[in-house]
């Protein structure tokens, strides 16, 4: 694979190299047009159709009904976290569970707009699972439910999705959009911070029910302002027009691998390759709880913070780059993404054990 290495960066994060090498062959001439999607207007008919282009395949893969929006924003997930306050609490409390970092960032900043409810949070347990269903207590008032599918950090995630009794469901699938069959009918609303799973950073897509737009608060900034947004295709403003127009090589280079049934046996075949040396191991600690286990970032750490760092650089000094684990949770984390080979997580897979028969005493 040329000149390239394998890439576990948690965001932004390794994309597929057919990408881009599609990319810059585009990148001065985009479709004989003389210039670079750079430079055109986001108003001419050009970025139009790219425009249109990725949010077509966005519906498309992943089985967006009529009933709902994509919207291109920006700000980033954290962005969302106080756009959905701002445009959904509508007087009432909100609910959310706390299973990491980012959903713990999501409730402070929704306490800012409004009352926020706990349904569960899982500090104590320093996140190293999901609630069960009958676990959660959920506002049966509230505005909305918002959790996180995904915890980016801490390695572990939802394998299934909660039951809100008729309370909109609002979930954060920055770190799993795309990897996965979704079925968005049972969505409020979804977000992602596009730059873990299928675009550069500075894209964030909402998928939002209509139904839910026009309930924000006389203070919600335009940019946030998802009826805004739904009318105006989400372009009051400038929109990051060349994030979409990535998003939408990517988004084509996932119908061209199979669509998302092809990104989900990958998922599975890619993390099932660490998982299994994980169980296997007398040296290396897993984080997640074994019914909570993320399949898109790994965690992981040995008993001490000196071999954990001699592990880091080893990995390297092989060409496995940034798998040292977040600072709240140390240790080690490999985030293996859509656009991670299999062959990535196994060349890991090989270092780890090498690692684990030269050190374990
Ligand atoms: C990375 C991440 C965020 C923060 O995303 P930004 O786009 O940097 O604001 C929020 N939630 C999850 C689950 C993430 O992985």
């Amino acid at each position: 694979m040329s000149d390239r290495v394998y890439n576990f960066a948690a965001g932004p994060a390794t994309m597929p190299e057919s990408v881009l090498q599609r990319a810059q062959s585009e990148l001065l001439n985009w479709h004989g047009c003389g210039m670079s999607v750079m430079e055109l207007s986001h108003r001419g008919s050009q970025f139009a159709e790219i425009h249109a282009e990725a949010k077509e395949r966005f519906k498309r893969l992943l089985g967006v009904p009529d009933t709902h929006e994509v919207l291109f924003m920006q700000g980033g997930a954290t962005g969302q976290f106080a756009a959905v306050p701002l445009n959904l609490m509508d007087g009432r409390a909100a609910s959310y569970a706390v299973t990491g970092n980012f959903s713990g960032i999501a409730a402070r900043e929704a306490r800012r707009y409004g009352e926020v409810s706990v349904a569960f949070d899982g500090a104590e347990e320093h996140y190293r699972r999901i609630p069960r269903q009958e676990e959660l207590s959920i506002d049966p008032g509230a505005a909305y439910f918002h959790y996180c599918a995904n915890n980016t950090i801490f390695g572990t995630a939802w394998d299934y999705v909660p039951e809100s009794g008729g309370v909109p469901l609002v979930c954060d699938m920055s770190s799993e959009i795309m990897s996965h069959p979704v079925d968005v009918a049972r969505y409020a609303l979804i977000y992602a911070g596009a730059q873990k799973n299928i675009a550069p950073a500075g894209l964030t897509v909402v998928v939002l029910d209509k139904r839910l737009a026009g309930r924000e608060r006389e203070i919600t900034p335009q940019v946030f302002n998802y009826k805004t947004m739904v009318d105006k295709d989400s372009m009051p403003n400038t929109p990051p027009c060349w994030c979409i127009y990535m998003l939408g090589l990517v988004l084509g280079w996932i119908e061209e691998q199979g669509g998302l049934e092809e990104m989900d046996r990958r998922r599975r075949e890619r993390s099932a390759v660490l998982y299994e040396v994980l169980d296997n191991s007398r040296l290396y600690l897993p984080h997640a709880e074994r019914g909570s286990r993320s399949m898109m970032n790994v965690t992981f750490r040995t008993p001490s913070a000196e071999l954990d760092a001699e592990f880091v650089a080893g990995a390297k000094a092989r060409g496995l780059l940034n798998v040292k684990g977040h600072r709240l949770t140390g240790g080690m984390r490999a985030s293996i993404y859509n656009a991670m080979p299999v062959e990535g997580a196994r060349a890991l897979a090989e270092y780890m054990k090498e690692f684990e028969v030269e050190h374990h005493v």
